[in-house]
């Protein structure tokens, strides 16, 4: 297909101090559609002087934006939500490329513009409290920014997630520094030249491109960072909890992965609850920290919700992420590609079957289908996989997998269900469906997890209730009226008011 941008003039440099620069070695790598499996682009990667400079840089300028008005700060996010609306298509283009999102899907533009939006006004709720509590005093509290901020984003959700982080962080006064992912830089450096765009002061946001090493466990452990806010694995999420410890105890928001659970009552709407965890597995081929990758239905009605199930989620058409036609994309590199099938062998296993269980996708065609008049599709495609019956114990049923997999198992009642739910040391999502208000209610309450869905599933989220994880799945809340508070520090001043 044609592609609706010049790949070639797509900025490839780093962004620091309010300039697009090389590495300070000239060091590249390569990102390579998963698609086609051609080079997309060679981006510069960001070596432990270009983060040095990058957060010398947001400490320089951390003065001066922590002054303006929210007014002020806010104008800039303004400007930044109408140009992001503006790139829809190049932002779908440039995460179709890299990392095989399907165009037909992308949401993120218009989603992220909204949070600049949002932002723009929120900065005046940086307030603090009075009191009269203590005999002789008026006491009163200051909320202030943080100072310089360090975020590591992964590659799934690469333009939502950092508006994710940019956004609240700079309206609370805040300066930057962002890591994207490796696997897919461009839309970063894509939002990075609207930055520069919207006119914000030099170092305000910087933006890198590189690995976790060098550049992202420089962030997590530098000591001018005084607080690191981290997407990715649970693996990684260690990293940089542990990096942050050792050097300066900064302030650390983990936002990590899930296994999360749906349970299927039988009075449930089967027809409701087969649609929306197809389209909870769909979203982003299963690439999805929420995705709903243990189903749970009451027995009586397995059958029937399997059916209903299978038809949907095996109804997809498979192709290039540019084709409006596409409905699910291939996994984001070989290395998600080899990993999913890693745990569709040891799902098959965990069954004792070899070759009648889930099929194994081989080795992907080199041939590449774009431009050369080849119709073979090529791509790191996994088809939608189920997998019924599979132990609890297996470890395809406990780890993220991160792909287009689900299990699906079945309880016999409430407190079953709600057990087999918890026995997870993720807590993301999990949802319950059912027409019982009281039993709904129930299970809300005893599921350990950051959000419950009744009766919805993910990818159903709410912008203005908070978003984050129960035990491993992560460290703090993020959301309107939440993320705010993650960039203030509370200082207390206490007043001595003399008597007459
Ligand atoms: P990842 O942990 O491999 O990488 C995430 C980021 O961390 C990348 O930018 C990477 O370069 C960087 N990194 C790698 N090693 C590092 C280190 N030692 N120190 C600092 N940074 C390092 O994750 P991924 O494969 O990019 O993304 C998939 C994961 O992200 C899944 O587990 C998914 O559930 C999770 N995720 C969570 C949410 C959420 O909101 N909870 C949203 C999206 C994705």
């Amino acid at each position: 297909m044609g592609l609706p941008l010049a790949i070639n003039e797509v900025e490839n440099r780093l962004y620091i101090n309010g300039e697009f620069v090389p590495s300070s070695d000239g060091k590249t790598f390569t990102v390579k559609s998963p698609y086609s499996y051609e080079a997309v682009a060679t981006v510069y990667e960001a070596t432990e002087n270009d983060t040095n400079r990058a957060v010398a840089a947001a400490k320089a300028a951390f003065p001066a934006w922590s002054a303006l008005d929210p007014h002020e700060r806010g104008a800039y996010l303004s400007r930044l939500a109408t140009l992001v609306r503006d790139s829809h298509t190049e932002l779908a283009t440039l995460d179709a490329l890299c990392m095989g999102r399907p165009v037909s899907s992308y949401f993120d533009a218009h989603y992220s513009a909204n949070i600049y939006d949002h932002y723009a006004q929120a900065g005046f709720d940086a307030k603090g409290q009075t009191s009269l509590n203590t005999k002789g005093h008026m006491n009163f509290t200051l909320r202030q920014p943080i100072g310089v901020v360090g975020a590591i984003i992964p590659w799934n959700v690469p333009v939502v997630l950092f508006a994710h982080k940019v956004a609240p962080a700079l309206a609370a006064g805040c300066t930057i520094v962002l890591k994207s992912s490796e696997k897919a830089p461009l839309s970063s450096l894509k939002l990075a030249s609207l930055i520069h765009a919207a006119g914000f002061p030099p170092g305000t946001v910087n933006v890198l491109s590189g690995f976790g090493n060098p550049s992202g466990s420089m962030l997590s452990s530098h000591m001018d960072v005084r607080l690191i806010n981290f997407t990715g694995s649970v693996a990684t999420g260690r990293h940089v909890s542990a990096a942050a410890a050792r050097s300066n105890l900064k302030k650390v928001i983990l936002e990590l992965g899930g296994k999360s659970p749906a349970l299927i009552f039988e009075d449930a709407d089967i027809e409701q609850a087969s649609t929306e965890t197809v389209m909870s597995m769909r979203l982003l081929s299963g690439q999805a920290c929420i995705a709903n990758s243990r189903i749970y239905v009451q027995k009586s009605v397995a059958p029937a919700f399997l059916a209903a199930f299978r038809a949907k989620f095996e109804d997809v058409k498979c192709g290039d992420p540019l084709d409006p036609a596409t409905t699910q994309g291939p996994q984001a590199d070989g290395i998600q590609f080899e990993r999913i099938n890693h745990y569709i062998a040891l799902g098959n296993e965990a069954m004792g079957k070899t070759d009648a269980g889930a099929k194994q996708q081989q080795p992907p065609s080199t041939t590449n289908s774009r431009g050369n008049g080849n119709s073979k599709i090529s791509g790191f495609f996994i088809p939608p996989t189920i997998f019924t019956s599979v132990p609890e114990s297996a470890p395809s049923m406990r780890d993220e997998i991160f792909g287009p997999v689900v299990h699906i198992n079945t309880f016999a009642t409430e407190a079953e269900a709600v057990q087999k739910a918890n026995d997870t040391e993720f807590g993301l999502y999990a949802s319950v469906y059912t027409r019982d208000l009281d039993r709904a209610m129930r299970v809300a309450r005893a599921l350990e997890s950051g959000t419950v869905g009744i009766n919805c599933t993910s990818p159903t989220i709410a912008g203005d209730m908070p978003f984050g994880g129960y035990k491993g799945s992560g460290i703090g809340r993020e959301g309107f009226g939440y993320s705010l508070d993650n960039y203030l520090e509370t200082k207390s001043v206490l007043l001595r008011v003399r008597d007459e």
